[in-house]
Parts: structure tokens; C-alpha cells; sequence
């Protein structure tokens, strides 16, 4: 679709990221032109108004429509609510109303229903207090009209993470970003930079990294925690050399007790960083799962991206891993890259699983503004085409033993579709479903890692490093003053006997 020929235009009401996020549904990849105060732009042959209709006095009801032009189609719904109407029962209101035109005049069902919100699972488990699964599984799917299918796939998941899920607030996760590649993937948005640009960084940055984990070791002794899970991620970790990999991780080592760490992961990602060498210092410095992570097992589609390695170099580095020790290896998949169809993305399927890693995670491709392949128009496969991709390994991966374990939702996602995590049992990765579920505290280290601080509450506490690697090198003493916002969280949930 082209993008600057959608106006999306909010009329006398504060719903804007709901609304927006409903028409998403069902015109992905699209900018929409936002018009707010109900200006209506000329030239554009696609309208679609939203509007609430002031009260006149407190007694007068409140007044929502939903007008759409769409491909010289149009359709219209109003609907009234009681003068003391809730803010979120309006807003709920209008999405509804903006859904049914939308589906009535394009004919699709999103599989997700109304559900926008990128935790599927952690809001049925929410809804499920107090109650069985299966009974808050039944209210939601009918309250956000979600397909039998995703509800099942959410259910499913949501079985899984239950006993899984943490019951201590002493118990922590921790996070280290590499954010270092060797070429940028079209589809990525992440911070990552270039080897070429960041290369000469990397020593420094080692250097203050491992100084970090340092004071975060020193904040987890005092406050009385213990890190469950350690995730060295990225980026590509393995863009270190093996030296500065093992400098890092003798950091974490000296400073966390990692033996006590129910699990700890590096993530190797691309296949071009992997070697040997690496892979050695890896396990020997006491990771348990690596990540090695092929996208696609075509040449084509992996050149295409901009990943500049081959599938031989994928399945190398596998057998690799295996010789060295590991015994715990997820690979990622992306479903809808561009270059690739169904049957391309049903073999790399059936390659990944002939390895038998023990985790396939499945990612659709999400394409966020600061990527490469947004300005390029490069997305080539059908909404419906990528829906296939994803139930294809919903039904094939449990069918071979590995159960979804987790699963969230990208912002510009081919079909709003979702991202799932499946394992064989007894491999699921605590860490990534925690960053999911939100219930436990994970502190971050490196650049553009954000600490998440979680009370026994649930009120959550962000504290964000610098973004890019030379801002975390040059401002490294400002940010560690900001490490008091950390420790005072901390002390304050000690203080109320929360942490101790
Ligand atoms: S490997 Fe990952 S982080 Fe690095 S450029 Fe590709 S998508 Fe981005």
C-alpha cells in the first residue's frame, strides 16, 4: 500500500495510540497522515474519521463515530454512551466501532482480534487471577474476538510459563548488551552499528562494561538478590573477539555468582561471528545456551538482508557448537522476509528442525521506521502468505516437540502477527519469558540496556543506559550517578521488607 495516502483523523477526543493501533490491524506498513482537531486533508482518497462529540452539558450522552473512505468504499457507525461514560469504555467504544467498518469494508478478520497490546500472554494470565486459565482464556477470546487458533497458541503458552514464573522478588534477571554487528540486517531497527564505523570502540567499551557489571555485582551483594538468568545479548555478542568475550564474561563471573544462575545465554547470533575460539571461551566460562540464529536457510533471501553469510556457515557453526559441548541451542526464523515465499520459509523450517535444536524461535518480520527496508518498499509477502508461514511452525514444531513458551507482539508486524519462542521441554528460556511477563526485576548493563525494577506491587521503575556506544563510553561517570535511581528503588523495597 502506499504510504502518505491514508489519513487518519481524531475528532474532538485523546484516543489517538488506541486508534491508531486499531487501524494497523488492518492497514499494516502504512503512515498513516494523523489529523487531529478533525482537519481534513484534500487529495487523499483515503479517510478514516474518528470522532467524539463533546458533551453540550454534564446530562447530554457522549457521542462516538467512526466514518471511513477506503478505496471508494465507505462505511460509517455511531454509537452513544451515558453522559458519565468511563474514559477507557469510550476508547474501547471507538476501537470497536473503527474495527467493524474497517473489517466490514476489507473483509479481514485480524487473528488477534481487537487485541493490540503486544502481551497476549501476560494478560490472560492477569485476567486468570482468581480463576482458571481456561476460564479467562473463554472471556478473552470473546471479549477481543480472537481467532480459536491464537487463543489456543496463547493458552498453550501460558500453561507452560505458570510453574515457571517467579515467586521471589529476590531473584533477579541480568542483561549485558553487546550492541556491535558485522553489517546491519535491512529489517533492523535495533541500535546496532556496523563493525566498519563501531570497531574502534569495542576496547573501550569492554573496559566500561565490565566496569558496570562490577558496580551491579556489587548492588546485587548488598540488596541480598540472586541472578536466576544472565543474557549476553545484542546486537552479536561474538563481534568481541574471543579475548574481549572472555573479558566480559570473567566480569560477570568475578562480580555475580553465576553458578548459582539457573540459566545463562549467549546470544552468538549471525553466523559469520562464530568460531571456535569463541564458542570455547563461551562454555568454558560457564554459559549454558547459545543462540546461533540463521533468519533462512536460503543463500538468496540471507543476501537479500544483508546478512552476509551463507547457510553453510550456519550449519558449520551448528555442528561447531555441538563439538564443543553445548546442548542447548536455539535458532531464530524470520517468517515473511523479503525474497522468500512459503515454500522457501516451509523448508528453512524443516531444515532448523532436522538439527534438532533444543529452541526454534519464530519471529514474523516486523519493519520499524529506522530500518533500512522501510524506506525500500522491500516487503514483499501478502498478509495472509505470512499468517501461513506462522501456522505452519505452530502446527509442525509442537507436532516435532518443541511447545510454545513464550510469544509477544511487534509494533509493525506483517499481519500484527506474533513472535513465539518454542522448546523442548524443560529448555524454555526463563529469561525471555520474564522480559515478556514483567514480574521480575532485570538489571542491564551496556549500551541502550534498560533496568527494569519490579515491586511486589507490580509498579514498575525503568532506568535507561545510554543509547549509543560512544555516548556510554564518553558520559560513563553521569550514567553511573543514575545508578542511584536503582539503588534507591532497591532500598526502598528493602526498607519495606520486600527485597530482604
Ligand atoms: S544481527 Fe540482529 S541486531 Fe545485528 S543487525 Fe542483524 S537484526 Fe540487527
Amino acid at each position: 500500500m502506499e504510504k502518505g495516502n491514508y489519513a487518519l483523523v481524531f475528532c474532538g477526543h485523546p484516543f489517538g495510540y488506541e486508534v491508531q493501533a486499531t487501524a494497523k490491524l488492518f492497514i499494516p506498513g502504512v503512515r498513516f497522515i494523523l489529523c487531529e482537531d478533525g482537519v481534513i486533508p484534500e487529495e487523499i482518497p483515503n479517510i478514516l474519521l474518528t470522532e467524539r462529540t463533546e458533551n453540550a452539558d454534564r446530562h447530554s450522552p457522549v457521542c462516538l463515530r467512526v466514518q471511513i473512505l477506503l478505496h471508494g468504499q465507505q462505511g460509517e457507525k455511531q454509537d452513544t454512551l451515558p453522559p458519565d461514560a468511563d474514559r477507557s469504555v469510550q476508547e474501547w467504544t471507538l476501537c470497536r466501532m473503527l474495527y467493524d467498518v474497517l473489517h466490514e469494508l476489507t473483509g479481514y478478520t485480524p487473528p488477534w482480534g481487537l487485541l493490540t497490546g503486544i502481551r497476549p500472554v501476560r494478560r490472560l494470565l492477569q485476567m486468570a487471577e482468581g480463576r482458571s486459565l481456561e476460564e479467562a482464556a473463554e472471556e478473552m477470546q470473546q471479549c477481543y474476538r480472537i481467532s480459536d487458533a491464537k487463543m489456543q497458541l496463547a493458552l498453550t503458552t501460558a500453561r507452560i510459563q505458570q510453574p515457571i514464573l517467579p515467586h521471589s522478588s529476590k531473584e533477579i534477571g541480568l542483561y549485558i548488551s553487546v550492541p556491535f554487528c558485522p553489517t546491519r540486517c535491512s529489517y533492523c531497527s535495533f541500535v546496532s552499528h556496523s563493525m566498519e564505523t563501531a570497531y574502534k570502540l569495542i576496547p573501550a567499551y569492554v573496559d566500561k562494561l565490565c566496569e558496570e557489571i562490577a558496580v551491579l555485582g556489587d548492588m546485587i551483594r548488598r540488596y541480598g538478590l540472586t541472578v536466576q538468568s544472565v543474557y549476553i545479548g545484542g546486537g552479536t555478542p561474538t563481534s568481541l573477539n574471543a579475548a574481549q568475550l572472555r573479558t566480559v564474561m570473567e566480569a560477570a563471573a568475578a562480580h555475580i555468582a553465576i553458578d548459582r544462575a539457573r540459566e545463562y545465554t549467549v546470544e552468538a547470533g549471525r553466523a559469520d561471528t562464530i568460531t571456535e575460539e569463541k564458542l570455547r571461551v563461551i562454555r568454558e566460562m560457564g554459559a549454558t545456551r547459545i543462540s546461533i540464529n540463521p533468519q533462512t536457510m536460503h543463500d538468496h533471501v540471507l543476501e537479500t538482508i544483508g546478512r552476509r553469510h551463507t547457510v553453510q556457515q550456519v550449519l558449520d557453526a551448528f555442528e561447531t557448537a555441538r563439538a564443543v559441548g553445548f546442548d542447548d541451542i536455539n535458532m531464530d526464523l524470520i517468517a515473511g522476509l523479503p525474497g522468500d515465499d512459503e515454500a522457501g520459509f516451509a523448508e528453512s523450517l524443516s531444515r532448523v528442525m532436522a538439527l534438532d535444536p533444543e529452541s526454534i524461535t519464530v519471529h514474523t518480520l516486523s519493519v520499524k521506521r529506522s530500518a533500512t527496508m522501510y524506506q525500500s518498499d522491500a516487503v514483499q509477502n501478502t498478509v495472509p502468505a505470512v499468517e501461513r508461514m506462522a501456522e505452519l511452525a505452530a502446527r509442525q514444531l509442537p507436532a516435532g516437540g518443541w511447545m510454545p513458551y513464550y510469544l509477544y507482539r511487534q509494533k509493525n508486524t506483517i499481519g500484527n502477527l506474533e513472535n513465539v519462542g518454542y522448546a523442548k521441554p524443560g529448555k524454555e528460556n526463563l529469561y525471555n519469558i520474564l522480559i515478556m511477563d514483567e514480574t521480575q526485576t532485570i538489571l542491564g548493563a551496556g549500551c541502550a540496556a534498560s533496568t527494569k525494577l519490579i515491586a511486589p506491587g507490580g509498579d514498575i521503575t525503568r532506568v535507561m543506559n545510554y543509547k549509543f556506544p560512544y555516548e556510554y563510553i564518553d558520559r560513563f561517570d553521569l550514567m553511573m550517578e543514575k545508578k542511584q535511581e536503582i539503588e534507591a528503588v532497591l532500598r526502598k523495597m528493602q526498607e519495606e521488607n520486600h527485597v530482604s
